[in-house]
């Protein structure tokens, strides 16, 4: 086993203890993340969360928003899910792999994404280090554009005109 395996492990067991203590709410949060289908906002959470109490007739209470996002807090600083940023002003949460995380390209047009199937910045981390010594711990990278289907919806717009 490499040093990195070992360190990621390592990071990984680390990662299942602390999904093992979080908090009643942030679990809750957690489970609602991972059953959706698609990236959430807190709010969207929230909406979620209160039809599924309500479709199961749970007695206690859900979350109410506070909670939500002092669980959002919580689970992304544990690196169990991860924020990210479509420009807008609320943020977007996904479940991601212990210490791992995703980018994406999202469409200004219909607000799909898609996830980059690897991280594409890792090389450029060791060339900062090489050539400027400085140590990359984290990063951020969203890109946003148009998708294939809407290229393709503007392209028969454009000709329809003609
Ligand atoms: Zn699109
Ligand atoms: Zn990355």
């Amino acid at each position: 086993m490499g040093t990195t395996m070992m360190i990621r492990s390592k990071l990984e067991s680390k990662l299942v203890g602390a999904r093992k203590s979080l908090p009643k709410g942030a679990k809750a949060v957690l489970s609602a993340l991972q059953q959706a289908p698609e990236m959430l906002s807190a709010r969207d959470l929230s909406f979620r969360m209160k039809l599924s109490h309500q479709a199961h007739d749970d007695k206690g209470k859900s979350p109410g928003l506070t909670t939500i996002y002092r669980s959002l807090e919580l689970l992304t600083r544990h690196g169990l899910v991860q924020a990210v940023s479509f420009g807008d002003q609320e943020k977007r949460y996904e479940v991601v792999e212990p210490g791992h995380h995703n980018h994406h390209l999202v469409c200004k047009s219909c607000g799909n994404n898609i996830k980059l199937k690897e991280c594409l910045l890792e090389r450029l981390e060791e060339t900062i280090l090489q050539e400027y010594g400085f140590s990359v711990s984290e990063h951020l990278l969203e890109l946003f554009g148009t998708c294939q289907t809407c290229q393709l919806a503007k392209n028969i717009n454009n000709t329809d005109r003609r």
